[in-house]
């Protein structure tokens, strides 16, 4: 039978120059019309964690919305949103970041945690990790502990994890790495 790797591996399309020429999207909505494979990661990723003592888990907008919401509920913890800037609708504070060209900036409420509480950081792709490391300081800067994070696919060439291991004593899991 094939692992979850594979299958996840089966279902990801690659789409060419998109956004921009040179890159190659990981296209994973082929993902969402499979139900049993939607189960399947879920589960996959609940399991690894259900033994940690994770408070609640962190989402990057916006394709990190998609699987923090069903592994949250599934561990039975809190989802907390963290997004793009001018999104969220109560007091916030804001992380700029660097992109190829320009910068970024994500938000998250500050009353989203509690003080010490141990995070999770979810987003579907960890590239070069600016977005996870952002997402990392914001969770520090409310107070919050970086319990782990977990992607659905890892551009191991991009060497992103090198970027956020220091926030977690390397507890990162992807479930396909290229
Ligand atoms: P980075 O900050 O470089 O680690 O980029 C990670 C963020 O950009 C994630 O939110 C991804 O969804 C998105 N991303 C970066 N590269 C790709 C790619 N090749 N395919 C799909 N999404 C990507």
């Amino acid at each position: 039978m094939n692992s979850l790797s594979d299958k996840l591996k089966d279902a990801i399309r690659d789409v060419q120059d998109f956004p921009k020429k040179g890159i190659v999207f990981k296209d994973i909505t082929p993902i969402l019309s499979d139900a049993t494979l939607m189960s399947d990661i879920t589960n996959f990723l609940a399991v690894v964690y259900q033994n940690q003592e994770i408070d609640a888990i962190a989402g990057i907008e916006s394709r990190g919305f998609i699987f923090g919401p069903l592994i949250a509920q599934s561990l039975g913890i809190p989802f907390i949103p963290i997004r793009k800037s001018g999104k969220l609708p109560y007091k916030t504070i804001s992380q700029s970041y660097a992109l190829e060209y320009g910068e970024a900036s994500l938000e998250i409420h500050t009353d989203a945690i509690k003080k010490g509480s141990k995070v999770l950081i979810h987003d579907d792709l960890l590239a070069t990790g600016g977005t996870a490391s952002a997402a990392s300081e914001l969770i520090k800067r409310i107070g919050g502990k970086i319990a782990g994070y977990t992607f659905l696919i890892e551009l191991g060439f991009l060497e992103g994890r090198k970027q956020i291991q220091s926030y977690t004593e390397g507890n990162i899991h992807s479930i396909v790495v290229y």
